[in-house]
Order: structure tokens, then C-alpha cells, then sequence
């Protein structure tokens, strides 16, 4: 039988961890009242019971969750902030990390049949490498070594003008690759050509560069 409720309200609240593994949702409030009405649900962050992101990152920020002020101020859209906020924190779903939380399916990367991992999706891969070394042609500086150097010294050496920028360009080759790995694994289309690949990240550029 199915229970009414009248009002349910959830806050989800994304977690620091402090691990690098998994994605940690603690539920902290839940409020049900029993009437006989159907089920609605409401997100309790915004006063039109809509989610949204903005509130939902008022929210982290309100609970002191600690955050890069320099990937969140960069001009680009909230959700791809999210997406690097989360693989800066290593907890994007690639497989390794969905077989952490006991998911058993193929663990190979869609790509080169390697290993799926953070570090080999974005950097060892050979569509990461080949993007790499485009922005090194580009601005002149070597591909970073991994997740930690990309946030930490790579989207800085472009001192104060073009540390945005870099980090603007570097969530563009990110976004692209996840894009691509998804529509690989996700839609079974088949791989985009190395070209193919730089020029969607071109395109995000492009069309960040109107924000
Ligand atoms: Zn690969």
C-alpha cells in the first residue's frame, strides 16, 4: 500500500569526504507528514521547491563545505564547476570508482580496453594525451601530470590573466573527454576521432567564451 504524504521535504547535503573514493550523501533532515494527498516532492533550498544549483551551492557553501574559489569563479557553466569540483575530488563515476560501491560490470576503459580510471581517463589515455598536447602547442606548457598537478600548479602558470583561462580551457578537455566517454559507454556510439574530440573542446570554448 502506498503511503501519502503531503509534504516531503529531503535536504541532501554532498559531503566533504575525506576520501577520494566515493560520492557521500548524508540525508540530514527529513520531514513527512502522513495525509491523504499525493506525493510531491519539494526541494526545500529554494522557495519555488525547485532544485537548482545555485541554491544547492549556497547550501554547501553555508555548511562550510570548503571549495576552490578559483574553479568557482571562473566563467563557465555551474554544472561543468560541479563536474571538475567533483573531479578535483576524484569521485567523478568512472569504473573503478563504481567498483568501489560494488558495481561489477567491465572495468575497461571505452577508449583503449585499459583499466578505467580518473588518472587514465583524463591523462594516460591516448584521447587525453593527443588534448594535452594540443593546449601544449597552444600555450606553451606541458601536459599536467595528474589530477592534483592540473589544479594545483598546471592551471597556474599562466599567472595572474591567464590562470582563468587555462583553467577555462582545461574544464573544456575534461568535459569533452567525459562527454565523449559517456556517449561511448552510455549511448554505444562509437568513438569520435581524435580531431573530432579537439574540436568539441574548441566548441565549449567558444561557446564559454560568450558567459
Ligand atoms: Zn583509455
Amino acid at each position: 500500500m502506498l503511503l501519502e504524504y503531503t509534504k516531503l521535504i529531503l535536504l541532501v547535503i554532498l559531503i566533504h569526504a575525506s576520501h577520494k573514493r566515493i560520492h557521500n550523501l548524508q540525508l540530514i533532515k527529513v520531514y513527512v507528514n502522513l495525509l491523504g494527498e499525493r506525493d510531491t516532492f519539494v526541494w526545500a533550498l529554494h522557495s519555488s521547491g525547485t532544485f537548482s544549483v545555485k541554491s544547492m551551492y549556497a547550501k554547501l557553501i553555508n555548511n562550510g563545505v570548503r571549495v576552490s574559489q578559483d574553479l568557482w569563479q571562473i566563467k563557465i557553466p555551474t554544472r561543468i564547476k560541479i563536474f571538475l569540483w567533483y573531479l578535483k575530488r576524484g569521485v567523478i563515476l568512472t569504473k573503478d570508482n563504481l567498483a568501489r560501491r560494488n558495481w561489477n560490470g567491465d572495468k575497461s576503459c571505452c577508449f583503449c580496453h585499459s583499466t578505467e580510471t580518473i588518472h587514465h581517463l583524463f591523462f594516460e589515455c591516448a584521447y587525453a594525451k593527443f588534448l594535452w598536447r594540443a593546449v601544449h602547442l597552444l600555450f606553451g606548457i606541458a601536459p599536467p601530470l595528474n589530477i592534483d598537478d592540473l589544479f594545483v600548479t598546471w592551471s597556474k602558470m599562466g599567472g595572474v590573466i591567464y590562470n582563468s583561462l587555462l583553467l577555462t580551457a582545461a574544464a573544456a578537455l575534461c568535459w569533452t573527454i567525459w562527454l565523449t566517454r559517456n556517449e561511448v559507454v552510455f549511448d554505444k556510439c562509437r568513438p569520435k576521432t581524435f580531431l573530432q574530440v579537439l574540436f568539441r573542446g574548441i566548441h565549449w570554448l567558444r561557446q564559454w567564451a560568450r558567459l
